[in-house]
Protein backbone atom coordinates (compact mmCIF):
# COMPACT_ATOMS: atom_id res chain seq x y z
CA UNK A 1 0.00 0.00 0.00
CA UNK A 2 0.96 3.17 -0.71
CA UNK A 3 0.46 5.94 2.13
CA UNK A 4 1.44 10.24 2.18
CA UNK A 5 2.28 11.25 5.53
CA UNK A 6 2.20 15.12 6.01
CA UNK A 7 4.87 16.18 8.87
CA UNK A 8 5.12 19.37 10.56
CA UNK A 9 7.16 21.01 13.45
CA UNK A 10 7.33 24.38 15.17
CA UNK A 11 8.93 24.11 18.33
CA UNK A 12 12.97 23.34 18.57
CA UNK A 13 15.31 22.82 15.18
CA UNK A 14 12.28 22.55 13.08
CA UNK A 15 14.86 20.91 10.20
CA UNK A 16 16.18 18.94 11.78
CA UNK A 17 13.41 17.46 13.16
CA UNK A 18 11.57 16.54 10.06
CA UNK A 19 14.71 14.98 8.86
CA UNK A 20 15.11 12.51 12.13
CA UNK A 21 11.21 12.07 11.12
CA UNK A 22 11.74 10.71 8.12
CA UNK A 23 15.14 8.87 9.13
CA UNK A 24 13.09 7.32 11.36
CA UNK A 25 10.00 6.27 9.39
CA UNK A 26 12.30 4.88 6.88
CA UNK A 27 13.40 2.34 9.74
CA UNK A 28 10.16 1.48 10.09
CA UNK A 29 9.78 -2.59 9.63
CA UNK A 30 8.55 -3.13 6.17
CA UNK A 31 8.10 0.56 5.57
CA UNK A 32 9.85 1.80 2.22
CA UNK A 33 10.36 5.45 1.58
CA UNK A 34 9.69 6.42 -1.70
CA UNK A 35 9.87 10.01 -2.01
CA UNK A 36 10.14 13.55 -0.35
CA UNK A 37 9.12 16.84 -0.74
CA UNK A 38 10.34 20.50 -0.54
CA UNK A 39 10.27 21.27 2.74
CA UNK A 40 7.49 24.71 3.39
CA UNK A 41 7.26 27.66 5.68
CA UNK A 42 3.90 28.38 6.94
CA UNK A 43 1.50 29.96 9.67
CA UNK A 44 -0.26 27.92 12.17
CA UNK A 45 -3.11 26.84 11.82
CA UNK A 46 -6.56 26.34 14.08
CA UNK A 47 -4.84 27.90 17.32
CA UNK A 48 -2.86 31.54 16.92
CA UNK A 49 0.14 32.54 18.40
CA UNK A 50 2.22 30.18 18.03
CA UNK A 51 5.56 29.99 15.79
CA UNK A 52 5.26 29.21 12.13
CA UNK A 53 5.50 25.64 10.91
CA UNK A 54 8.15 23.79 8.83
CA UNK A 55 6.03 21.11 6.76
CA UNK A 56 6.60 18.46 4.11
CA UNK A 57 4.96 15.57 2.86
CA UNK A 58 6.20 12.05 2.32
CA UNK A 59 5.48 8.74 0.12
CA UNK A 60 6.07 5.83 1.80
CA UNK A 61 5.37 1.95 0.94
CA UNK A 62 4.39 -0.32 3.08
CA UNK A 63 2.64 -4.00 3.81
CA UNK A 64 2.06 -2.71 7.63
CA UNK A 65 -1.67 -2.38 8.56
CA UNK A 66 -2.82 1.53 8.63
CA UNK A 67 -3.11 1.30 12.34
CA UNK A 68 -0.14 -0.28 13.11
CA UNK A 69 1.79 2.18 10.94
CA UNK A 70 -0.31 4.94 13.26
CA UNK A 71 1.17 3.32 16.10
CA UNK A 72 4.67 3.55 14.97
CA UNK A 73 4.39 7.54 13.41
CA UNK A 74 3.09 7.98 17.45
CA UNK A 75 6.57 6.10 18.88
CA UNK A 76 8.53 8.56 16.71
CA UNK A 77 6.40 11.43 17.77
CA UNK A 78 7.26 10.46 21.36
CA UNK A 79 10.88 9.53 20.79
CA UNK A 80 11.09 13.06 18.84
CA UNK A 81 9.87 14.67 22.03
CA UNK A 82 6.34 15.64 21.07
CA UNK A 83 4.05 16.53 23.97
CA UNK A 84 0.39 16.63 23.83
CA UNK A 85 -0.71 20.00 25.67
CA UNK A 86 -3.61 21.42 23.37
CA UNK A 87 -4.77 20.57 20.55
CA UNK A 88 -3.35 21.72 17.57
CA UNK A 89 -0.70 23.31 20.08
CA UNK A 90 3.09 24.41 19.16
CA UNK A 91 4.86 20.58 19.19
CA UNK A 92 8.51 19.47 17.68
CA UNK A 93 6.55 17.07 15.45
CA UNK A 94 3.08 16.13 14.12
CA UNK A 95 3.21 12.96 11.38
CA UNK A 96 -0.20 12.73 10.30
CA UNK A 97 -1.51 10.07 7.40
CA UNK A 98 -2.76 12.47 4.44
CA UNK A 99 -3.99 10.01 2.06
CA UNK A 100 -4.06 6.72 1.20
CA UNK A 101 -6.61 3.37 1.24
CA UNK A 102 -9.73 5.06 2.68
CA UNK A 103 -10.41 4.04 6.70
CA UNK A 104 -12.89 5.45 9.16
CA UNK A 105 -11.73 4.26 12.63
CA UNK A 106 -12.56 6.05 16.14
CA UNK A 107 -8.15 6.28 15.55
CA UNK A 108 -7.75 6.91 12.25
CA UNK A 109 -9.82 8.92 9.50
CA UNK A 110 -8.23 8.00 5.90
CA UNK A 111 -7.55 11.09 3.70
CA UNK A 112 -7.50 13.11 6.51
CA UNK A 113 -10.30 15.13 7.61
CA UNK A 114 -8.82 18.36 7.41
CA UNK A 115 -7.05 17.70 4.55
CA UNK A 116 -8.83 19.89 1.78
CA UNK A 117 -8.86 22.40 4.14
CA UNK A 118 -5.22 22.81 5.00
CA UNK A 119 -3.02 24.50 2.15
CA UNK A 120 0.18 23.37 4.53
CA UNK A 121 -0.58 19.78 3.79
CA UNK A 122 -2.05 20.23 0.32
CA UNK A 123 0.94 22.24 -1.09
CA UNK A 124 3.61 19.61 0.12
CA UNK A 125 1.31 16.77 -0.60
CA UNK A 126 0.41 17.97 -4.47
CA UNK A 127 4.42 18.24 -5.15
CA UNK A 128 5.01 14.57 -4.70
CA UNK A 129 1.38 13.55 -5.97
CA UNK A 130 1.09 15.30 -9.41
CA UNK A 131 -2.92 13.91 -9.72
CA UNK A 132 -4.37 14.89 -6.39
CA UNK A 133 -7.30 17.01 -7.89
CA UNK A 134 -8.10 19.99 -4.71
CA UNK A 135 -8.29 23.87 -4.21
CA UNK A 136 -5.94 26.11 -2.06
CA UNK A 137 -7.62 28.89 0.24
CA UNK A 138 -4.56 31.05 -0.67
CA UNK A 139 -2.74 30.40 3.13
CA UNK A 140 0.58 31.96 2.76
CA UNK A 141 2.86 28.50 2.31
CA UNK A 142 6.55 28.99 1.39
CA UNK A 143 9.17 26.85 0.09
CA UNK A 144 12.05 26.97 2.08
CA UNK A 145 15.56 27.52 -0.15
CA UNK A 146 17.27 24.33 -0.38
CA UNK A 147 14.64 22.32 -0.30
CA UNK A 148 15.84 18.34 -1.74
CA UNK A 149 13.51 18.97 -4.66
CA UNK A 150 15.34 22.16 -5.73
CA UNK A 151 18.24 20.18 -6.62
CA UNK A 152 19.25 18.55 -9.54
CA UNK A 153 19.74 15.38 -8.34
CA UNK A 154 20.64 12.27 -10.58
CA UNK A 155 21.02 8.97 -10.05
CA UNK A 156 23.92 6.99 -12.59
CA UNK A 157 24.81 3.85 -12.93
CA UNK A 158 25.99 0.72 -15.31
CA UNK A 159 23.99 -2.18 -14.44
CA UNK A 160 23.08 -5.55 -16.60
CA UNK A 161 19.89 -6.16 -17.55
CA UNK A 162 18.48 -7.41 -13.78
CA UNK A 163 19.99 -3.76 -12.48
CA UNK A 164 22.99 -6.00 -10.98
CA UNK A 165 25.88 -3.27 -10.22
CA UNK A 166 28.73 -5.30 -8.82
CA UNK A 167 30.23 -8.48 -6.97
CA UNK A 168 32.27 -8.67 -4.76
CA UNK A 169 33.26 -5.12 -4.25
CA UNK A 170 34.12 -4.65 -7.58
CA UNK A 171 31.78 -3.41 -10.39
CA UNK A 172 30.34 -5.53 -13.44
CA UNK A 173 31.99 -3.73 -16.00
CA UNK A 174 34.21 -1.33 -17.25
CA UNK A 175 32.87 -0.11 -20.83
CA UNK A 176 35.00 2.55 -22.52
CA UNK A 177 32.19 4.02 -24.00
CA UNK A 178 30.62 4.16 -21.10
CA UNK A 179 33.24 5.56 -18.60
CA UNK A 180 33.94 8.35 -21.35
CA UNK A 181 30.19 8.69 -21.21
CA UNK A 182 30.66 9.18 -17.35
CA UNK A 183 33.12 11.52 -17.46
CA UNK A 184 31.81 13.91 -19.62
CA UNK A 185 28.27 13.66 -18.08
CA UNK A 186 30.01 14.45 -14.54
CA UNK A 187 33.15 16.73 -14.99
CA UNK A 188 32.91 20.12 -13.38
CA UNK A 189 29.82 18.71 -11.59
CA UNK A 190 29.77 17.16 -8.17
CA UNK A 191 29.45 13.40 -7.54
CA UNK A 192 28.39 11.41 -4.67
CA UNK A 193 29.11 7.72 -3.40
CA UNK A 194 30.18 6.02 -0.70
CA UNK A 195 33.37 4.49 0.46
CA UNK A 196 33.41 1.40 -1.24
CA UNK A 197 32.96 3.14 -4.55
CA UNK A 198 35.65 5.41 -3.75
CA UNK A 199 37.73 2.50 -3.30
CA UNK A 200 36.54 1.56 -7.26
CA UNK A 201 38.18 4.55 -8.46
CA UNK A 202 41.52 4.49 -9.91
CA UNK A 203 44.38 4.63 -7.29
CA UNK A 204 41.30 4.54 -4.35
CA UNK A 205 41.45 8.09 -4.85
CA UNK A 206 38.86 11.42 -5.34
CA UNK A 207 37.93 11.68 -9.37
CA UNK A 208 39.78 14.71 -10.89
CA UNK A 209 38.18 17.64 -12.20
CA UNK A 210 34.58 17.35 -9.93
CA UNK A 211 33.46 18.37 -6.73
CA UNK A 212 34.03 14.90 -4.74
CA UNK A 213 31.43 14.03 -1.82
CA UNK A 214 32.00 11.20 0.46
CA UNK A 215 28.85 9.89 1.93
CA UNK A 216 30.10 8.14 4.90
CA UNK A 217 29.05 7.53 8.60
CA UNK A 218 32.28 6.71 9.79
CA UNK A 219 34.99 8.38 7.63
CA UNK A 220 36.92 11.37 9.00
CA UNK A 221 38.67 12.60 6.58
CA UNK A 222 40.02 11.96 3.06
CA UNK A 223 42.28 14.47 0.85
CA UNK A 224 40.33 16.22 -2.22
CA UNK A 225 36.89 15.03 -0.82
CA UNK A 226 34.32 16.20 1.69
CA UNK A 227 32.65 13.82 3.84
CA UNK A 228 28.76 14.11 4.91
CA UNK A 229 27.53 11.88 7.43
CA UNK A 230 23.61 12.39 6.68
CA UNK A 231 21.15 13.39 4.04
CA UNK A 232 20.63 16.72 6.44
CA UNK A 233 24.37 17.20 5.90
CA UNK A 234 24.37 16.25 1.97
CA UNK A 235 21.74 19.02 1.34
CA UNK A 236 23.10 21.40 3.41
CA UNK A 237 26.23 21.36 1.39
CA UNK A 238 24.92 21.34 -1.95
CA UNK A 239 24.41 24.04 -4.31
CA UNK A 240 21.52 24.68 -6.00
CA UNK A 241 22.33 26.17 -9.70
CA UNK A 242 24.75 22.38 -9.64
CA UNK A 243 24.58 19.17 -11.13
CA UNK A 244 24.94 16.71 -8.67
CA UNK A 245 25.27 13.45 -9.75
CA UNK A 246 24.74 10.07 -7.02
CA UNK A 247 27.02 7.36 -8.29
CA UNK A 248 26.69 4.54 -6.36
CA UNK A 249 27.35 2.35 -4.21
CA UNK A 250 24.08 -0.22 -3.96
CA UNK A 251 23.44 1.26 -0.03
CA UNK A 252 23.68 4.62 -1.12
CA UNK A 253 21.95 4.73 -4.23
CA UNK A 254 19.30 3.02 -1.60
CA UNK A 255 19.50 5.92 0.86
CA UNK A 256 19.14 8.77 -1.50
CA UNK A 257 16.96 7.81 -4.38
CA UNK A 258 13.69 8.99 -2.69
CA UNK A 259 15.45 12.41 -3.40
CA UNK A 260 16.35 11.72 -6.92
CA UNK A 261 15.07 13.87 -9.72
CA UNK A 262 16.62 11.89 -12.57
CA UNK A 263 17.92 7.96 -13.43
CA UNK A 264 20.68 7.69 -15.51
CA UNK A 265 21.46 4.17 -16.77
CA UNK A 266 24.05 2.25 -19.30
CA UNK A 267 22.01 -1.11 -19.50
CA UNK A 268 24.54 -4.03 -20.93
CA UNK A 269 22.53 -6.49 -22.60
CA UNK A 270 23.69 -9.17 -20.50
CA UNK A 271 23.50 -10.92 -17.49
CA UNK A 272 26.18 -11.47 -14.47
CA UNK A 273 26.33 -12.54 -11.01
CA UNK A 274 25.65 -10.00 -8.93
CA UNK A 275 25.61 -9.21 -4.99
CA UNK A 276 24.86 -5.58 -5.44
CA UNK A 277 21.76 -3.94 -7.13
CA UNK A 278 19.97 -0.82 -8.40
CA UNK A 279 16.98 -0.70 -6.06
CA UNK A 280 14.16 -0.75 -7.65
CA UNK A 281 12.51 2.49 -9.21
CA UNK A 282 9.83 1.61 -12.01
CA UNK A 283 6.85 2.16 -10.14
CA UNK A 284 7.93 5.91 -9.46
CA UNK A 285 9.76 6.68 -13.00
CA UNK A 286 8.97 6.84 -16.44
CA UNK A 287 11.98 6.53 -18.97
CA UNK A 288 12.25 9.71 -21.14
CA UNK A 289 15.09 8.32 -23.94
CA UNK A 290 17.08 5.54 -25.21
CA UNK A 291 20.11 4.99 -26.77
CA UNK A 292 21.34 2.10 -28.30
CA UNK A 293 25.03 1.31 -28.92
CA UNK A 294 25.12 -2.06 -29.47
CA UNK A 295 25.98 -4.27 -26.66
CA UNK A 296 24.47 -1.40 -24.77
CA UNK A 297 21.93 1.02 -23.83
CA UNK A 298 21.72 4.95 -22.60
CA UNK A 299 18.67 5.11 -20.86
CA UNK A 300 16.78 7.99 -18.82
CA UNK A 301 14.32 8.67 -16.44
CA UNK A 302 12.76 11.34 -14.51
CA UNK A 303 9.66 10.84 -12.43
P1 LIG B 1 -4.97 17.10 13.29
O1 LIG B 1 -5.30 15.62 13.26
O2 LIG B 1 -6.14 17.99 13.16
O3 LIG B 1 -3.87 17.44 12.32
P2 LIG B 1 -3.04 16.85 15.37
O4 LIG B 1 -2.25 16.20 14.26
O5 LIG B 1 -2.40 17.92 16.12
O6 LIG B 1 -4.41 17.38 14.76
P3 LIG B 1 -2.67 14.68 17.10
O7 LIG B 1 -2.58 15.05 18.53
O8 LIG B 1 -1.38 14.44 16.37
O9 LIG B 1 -3.56 15.75 16.35
O10 LIG B 1 -3.54 13.36 16.92
C1 LIG B 1 -4.75 13.20 17.57
C2 LIG B 1 -5.35 11.86 17.17
O11 LIG B 1 -5.76 11.90 15.81
C3 LIG B 1 -4.38 10.71 17.18
O12 LIG B 1 -4.28 10.11 18.44
C4 LIG B 1 -4.93 9.76 16.13
O13 LIG B 1 -5.53 8.60 16.70
C5 LIG B 1 -6.00 10.55 15.43
N1 LIG B 1 -6.01 10.50 13.98
C6 LIG B 1 -7.13 10.34 13.22
N2 LIG B 1 -6.86 10.31 11.93
C7 LIG B 1 -5.52 10.48 11.81
C8 LIG B 1 -4.63 10.54 10.69
N3 LIG B 1 -5.09 10.45 9.41
N4 LIG B 1 -3.29 10.68 10.93
C9 LIG B 1 -2.84 10.77 12.19
N5 LIG B 1 -3.64 10.72 13.30
C10 LIG B 1 -4.96 10.57 13.11
MG1 LIG C 1 -1.84 17.22 12.43
MG1 LIG D 1 -1.25 14.39 14.31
Amino acid sequence: MIYYLGLGANLGEREKNLRRAIELIKKIPAVELKRVSSFYETEPWGVEGQPNYLNAAIKISTEREPLALLDELQRIELELGRIRREHWGARTIDIDILYGAEISHERLTVPHKFLFERDFALIPLAEIFPTLEYNLRGDKVVKVHGSPIDFKFKLVACVDKNLGLGNGGKLLFRIPADLKNFRALTLNHTIIFGRRTLETFPNQQPLDGRRNILFSRTQKKISGAEIVGSVEELFSVLDAAEENFVIGGAEIFNELIPYATEIILTVVDAEVDADAFFPNFLDEFTLRGVKNFGGFDFRRYTR
